[in-house]
């Protein structure tokens, strides 16, 4: 029987295969920073398509991936050219909330983190000069978040609304806000205020300038 040294018999089992080698039509690029995309959520109402994400950068995408340019369009119309305020797809609510997160907005076609966003900028000449927590829309966003947990529909109470289909199901919504607006608020709070202290607040301020 042929003997091998054992590290190259292990090297066998276990390759290390770059990120890259994993894209393909299941896996387009990021329009980021070019990793290959993988599957997070399936279609859901409100949503124009599945959502993939990248394990580098962190960005979601809504359907097929498109380019930079499209990204950072988007990523435009969420500030200008010298800033942009997101909800971070990396923060703590879209950890805990999955689908529920409140950040899945019905428009939405990309859903950034500050390295995603710091990835797309770099493409015209720009860095990223600070990133800031936003308070107040954070805990907006981990409130509607835990919401979203307990209604039919989704971002019910703040943000695009995606409502519940029957009638029945959109009151019971209506009641649910009603009855866990501050029980929510004093949970979420809290929760927020913990995942930016690990920089992983839900909503981020981010301002860019030249190269
Ligand atoms: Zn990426």
């Amino acid at each position: 029987m042929p003997r091998t040294l054992p590290g190259v018999d292990a090297a066998k089992r276990t390759p290390v295969v770059p990120l890259e080698a994993g894209a393909g039509p299941d896996n387009p690029p990021c329009p980021a920073c070019g990793e290959p995309l993988f599957g997070w959520l399936g279609e859901r109402s409100g949503l124009a398509g599945p959502v993939s994400r990248c394990e580098s950068c962190g960005l979601g995408v809504v359907g097929a991936p498109g380019d930079a340019g499209e990204a950072l369009r988007e990523l435009d119309r969420r500030g200008d050219a010298k800033g942009a305020a997101i909800d971070n797809r990396a923060g703590f609510a879209a950890w805990l909330g999955g689908a529920g997160w409140a950040g899945l907005e019905p428009d939405a076609r990309y859903l950034f983190t500050p390295e995603s966003v710091r990835r797309l900028v770099a493409g015209r000449d720009q860095v990223v000069a600070s990133t800031r927590w936003s308070p107040i829309r954070g805990i907006g966003v981990m409130w509607q978040t835990i919401l979203n947990s307990a209604t039919f529909g989704h971002n019910v109470a703040v943000g695009e609304p995606v409502r519940a289909g029957k009638r029945w199901q959109r009151r019971i919504d209506w009641l649910v806000v009603v009855a866990l607006a501050i029980p929510a608020f004093v949970i979420a709070a809290p929760l927020e205020l913990a995942g930016a202290a690990f920089r992983r607040g839900s909503a981020i301020a981010l301002r860019f300038e030249l190269l």
